[in-house]
């Protein structure tokens, strides 16, 4: 046999930088011998890569439940804030009916007593001024159109009744003007101490005398038919103080009369 002598070669490995150990392959973050060490750990508890299993799923299972739990929580607490805020706008509610209750019972209150209060001023105006005449109809009232007079509108209130039937002061007065006046013939002006004007036309007698002080219900002439007129009647005008006609049928139920 031939004895072949080799050199004494270095080993290969050695020649490369880094040694001659192998190199980890890449993506391999475990070793083997830690995957090994965990399976063998399992495997000591005695329970085995089955139950592990079993561990996670009911780790999930409890994550799952304290996830529900919380909404649960949450959902009973947006219920509970509901229900607080529609108890509240309830209250609210219910509070603002009965203060509008309260201010319609307040307001209907007053509008009755100052109702009642007025009635109650009428009545007593009533009893210091009385109607002109008496047992009359009421034939043309003011501002009503028509060809019988010159402006064309009616300026006072008529008071259609026999000739003689009494004619009263409405109110005290003066007597400022008594006399044959045209179209409205024998005419008395009664002057009440606020300055408004009663005029009293057509009449078929005058009963007074200018500067005499009546008090309600004298007698201050008669009902007749003198001047323009188409029929035995009180033609009456009521003039505020300087000036012109007004509607007496509104001025006497402010007195508190209903003519
Ligand atoms: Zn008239």
């Amino acid at each position: 046999p031939v004895s072949i002598s080799m050199p004494d070669l270095p080993n290969v490995g050695s020649l490369m930088p880094g040694g001659d150990e192998e190199p980890e392959p890449e993506g391999s973050a475990t070793p083997l011998s830690g995957i090994t060490q965990a399976v063998a750990a399992d495997s000591a508890e005695g329970t085995g890569t089955a139950d592990a299993g079993e561990s996670l799923r009911a780790r999930i299972m409890a994550q799952a439940e304290q996830q529900q739990a919380q909404v649960e929580t949450k959902a009973a607490a947006e219920a509970a804030a509901a229900a607080e805020k529609k108890a509240a706008e309830a209250a609210a509610k219910a509070e603002k009916e009965a203060e509008e209750k309260a201010a319609a019972a307040k307001k209907k209150a007053e509008e009755e007593a100052a109702k009642k209060a007025e009635a109650e001023r009428l009545a007593k105006l009533a009893k210091q001024f009385t109607l002109p005449t008496s047992s009359y109809t009421i034939s043309s009232t003011f501002n009503q159109a028509g060809s019988l007079w010159a402006s064309g509108h009616h300026t006072g209130l008529d008071f259609a009744a026999p000739t003689g039937t009494l004619l009263k002061a409405v109110h005290s007065g003066t007597i400022t003007s008594a006399g044959w006046d045209g179209s409205y013939g024998y005419k008395t002006v009664l002057t009440l101490d606020d300055g408004t004007e009663l005029w009293y036309a057509h009449q078929s007698s005058i009963n007074v005398s200018v500067g005499q002080k009546v008090t309600t219900g004298d007698v201050i002439g008669r009902v007749g038919a003198t001047g323009n007129v188409t029929g035995a009647h009180l033609h009456l005008e009521v003039h505020t103080d300087g000036g012109t006609g007004i509607d007496p049928m509104a001025w006497l139920q402010s007195k508190g009369l209903t003519p």
